[in-house]
């Protein structure tokens, strides 16, 4: 028996360029969590221990780690720098999948919404297929 789900709204893929202007990473107070493996890369990165990373770039809640905000600097998480992710090449899988979140990708409002604050989501940035879409929310589900 074959398939029958319908197609979501964005079957013809969604138009989307990272600018890196840097506003995802700033803003109201909220999570970005962290692996112990994605710790690990960044903390590769930066030429330190695991140890030092922990002390020094992460909070923890509820048995999990995220991203230490800077409130004096709007919230902004504490890798932006000159609105500049200072870890982009090892950035932890929420950072790398946005804007392609389930909550956003939701209906064309949420979507709308998710534009407002997201610049590279615009008429004139390319296409991403609805496969990359795709394959960006299965990531989100490993
Ligand atoms: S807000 Fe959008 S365009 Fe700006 S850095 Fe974040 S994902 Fe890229
Ligand atoms: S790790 Fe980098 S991409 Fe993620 S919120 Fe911090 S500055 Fe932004």
């Amino acid at each position: 028996m074959t398939d029958s789900k319908p197609l979501p709204w964005y079957k013809e893929g969604l138009k989307f360029k990272c600018t890196e202007c840097g506003q995802c990473c700033t803003g109201a107070p909220g999570f970005v969590w962290v692996t112990i493996e994605e710790m690990e890369r960044m903390a590769q990165l930066l030429k330190i221990t695991l140890a030092q990373f922990k002390r020094t770039f992460v909070r923890q809640r509820d048995n999990r780690y995220a991203l230490i905000e800077k409130k004096r600097e709007n919230n902004a998480c504490i890798f932006l720098k000159d609105k500049r992710c200072q870890v982009y090449t090892a950035r932890p899988s929420q950072c790398r999948t946005f804007p392609w979140w389930k909550e956003n990708l939701h209906t064309k409002e949420s979507w709308a919404l998710t534009a407002k604050q997201c610049e590279g989501i615009n008429d004139k940035a390319p296409r991403v297929s609805f496969d990359e879409i795709r394959k960006i929310l299965a990531e989100q589900e490993s």
